[in-house]
């Protein structure tokens, strides 16, 4: 009996109380200094980075080295934070306002052209290093954001390292983040300011990429050859390179392995997965949404590129900027991917976002549902109900009701993060690549 507490409910030691405060003590920084305290940033930059790295990778090694194997979910339920309780709202409410500070009101972080103050200003130092200049909200960003994945990616690692596929697909987030989205992007501006954020394209296409073919980014593409390439690079990911390995692999090759999106979800939104509805009725709603929203910048895209070509702002008496582009940036670019996607976590669950909005996430979709190799299969005889896959898929899908029925799984929606299978106790679901006929859909 006190073992199956111990397991269940291990005591915290003093090793991971050592990396909670030192972790606690970092993002503690990072908050007095929103907060318009001013510190030295070159001693408490490197302090709060390295103490977030070190102090949650101390704290996840403890708490899991000594777990017998298998995933252990243990009090999700029961924890303040990730069952909507009053911590979850609390982050949930911190995370929303920092959304709103970094797309609307970035004079609340310290970002001031007359020379950088609270914790935009923390980052100069890093920002100087790699580019020459004072860092700009968006620099504290990325490499919060990229910390983050990499911090808790260690967490995520220990925590699956039973699993195979989720210990090399959490690595090639890892890797994806910090070098694609992250080094290269900024090394390259450091080296070249005429093509500054063209390597972010190395990745991020449109239509998650919305302003790809807006006229200034057209314009800038257009005027370096390197810029060009990139102009080329991101046509062929989205007409040429998606179809083909989506058609190979589902579209888990990108949700759930390259996107900066989908890299925080798995990582730093691991603990609410289990928060995505898996109502029928949002299945409907989610439908509705993530393929309007797909319409919705098919169209704003076509209206802009027909305004470039034919030099006008205008079409059909309506202004292209106000009318389609800036709404599309406010509402869905920023309120929905950044404030709701992320802010919403503790609340919504880890792939609001995912699931209801990206429409790169729907364009693939529909390939992974119509002419893809990609499913899951199910050995209903095995299945014992448990409800566990349902219970920790991050999409809202009811595994259960296709592993309870032997059927496969092919779902627009599911970005192969492999997590139902990893957690079904009877390796009932397999995720395969296999011949087109012989997929079962519903
Ligand atoms: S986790 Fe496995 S055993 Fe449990 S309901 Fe799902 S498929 Fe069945
Ligand atoms: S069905 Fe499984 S692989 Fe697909 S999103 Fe849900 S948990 Fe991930």
């Amino acid at each position: 009996m006190n073992d199956s507490i111990s397991i269940a409910n291990p005591k915290t030691d003093i090793l991971q109380k050592v990396g909670l405060l030192l972790a606690g003590t970092s993002v503690l920084i990072l908050l007095i200094t929103w907060a318009g305290v001013t510190l030295d940033s070159s001693i408490f930059l490197p302090i709060s980075l390295m103490g977030i790295l070190i102090g949650t990778s101390i704290y996840s090694f403890q708490k899991y080295k000594n777990l017998p194997a298998g995933i252990k979910n243990n009090g999700v339920y029961q924890t303040s934070l990730t069952n909507r309780g009053a911590i979850g709202w609390v982050v949930g409410i911190v995370l929303t306002g920092f959304y709103i500070f970094l797309y609307w009101f970035p004079e609340m972080l310290g970002q001031s052209k007359e020379g950088n103050t609270g914790i935009v200003a923390l980052f100069d130092p890093l920002s100087i290093f790699f580019k020459s200049q004072a860092a700009t909200q968006w620099f504290m960003y990325g490499t919060l954001y990229t910390l983050i994945i990499i911090s808790l990616g260690v967490k995520f690692m220990l925590k699956y390292r039973h699993n195979r596929y989720q210990l090399i697909r959490t690595i090639v987030v890892v890797i994806s983040q910090l070098f694609l989205a992250y080094l290269i992007p900024e090394i390259m501006e450091g080296m070249n300011s005429d093509s500054p954020y063209f390597a972010k394209d190395l990745k991020n296409m449109w239509p998650l990429n919305y302003y790809f073919f807006e006229p200034w980014h057209l314009k800038n593409m257009q005027a370096s050859s390197s810029g060009m390439i990139f102009l080329v690079w991101g046509i062929l990911l989205f007409a040429v390179v998606t179809p083909i390995i989506t058609y190979f692999a589902g579209k888990r090759w990108y949700c759930s392995w390259v996107c900066g999106c989908g890299g925080l979800a798995e990582t730093a939104g691991d603990p609410f997965r289990h928060l995505s509805s898996k109502k029928l009725s949002v299945w409907k709603n989610e439908r509705w949404m993530i393929h309007l929203i797909m319409v919705f910048i098919f169209v704003v895209t076509a209206v802009t590129l027909y305004g470039y070509f034919a030099g006008t702002g205008q079409i059909f008496g309506m202004s292209i900027g106000s009318t389609f582009r800036k709404p599309y940036a406010f509402l869905i670019g920023a309120m929905f991917s950044g404030v709701i996607g992320v802010g919403f976590y503790p609340l919504l669950g880890n792939r609001v976002w995912c699931r209801f909005g990206c429409p790169l996430a729907g364009y693939m979709g529909l390939i992974q549902r119509f002419k893809s190799r990609f499913r899951i299969t199910t050995n209903g005889g095995q299945c014992i109900s448990c409800g566990n896959c349902s219970t920790y898929c991050e999409q809202g899908i009811d595994v259960r009701w296709y592993a309870q029925r032997g059927e496969n799984i092919v779902r627009s929606s599911c970005v192969g993060c492999g997590i139902c299978s990893a957690v079904c106790p009877r390796g009932v679901l397999k995720l395969e690549n296999g011949p087109k006929k012989g997929r079962n859909s519903v």
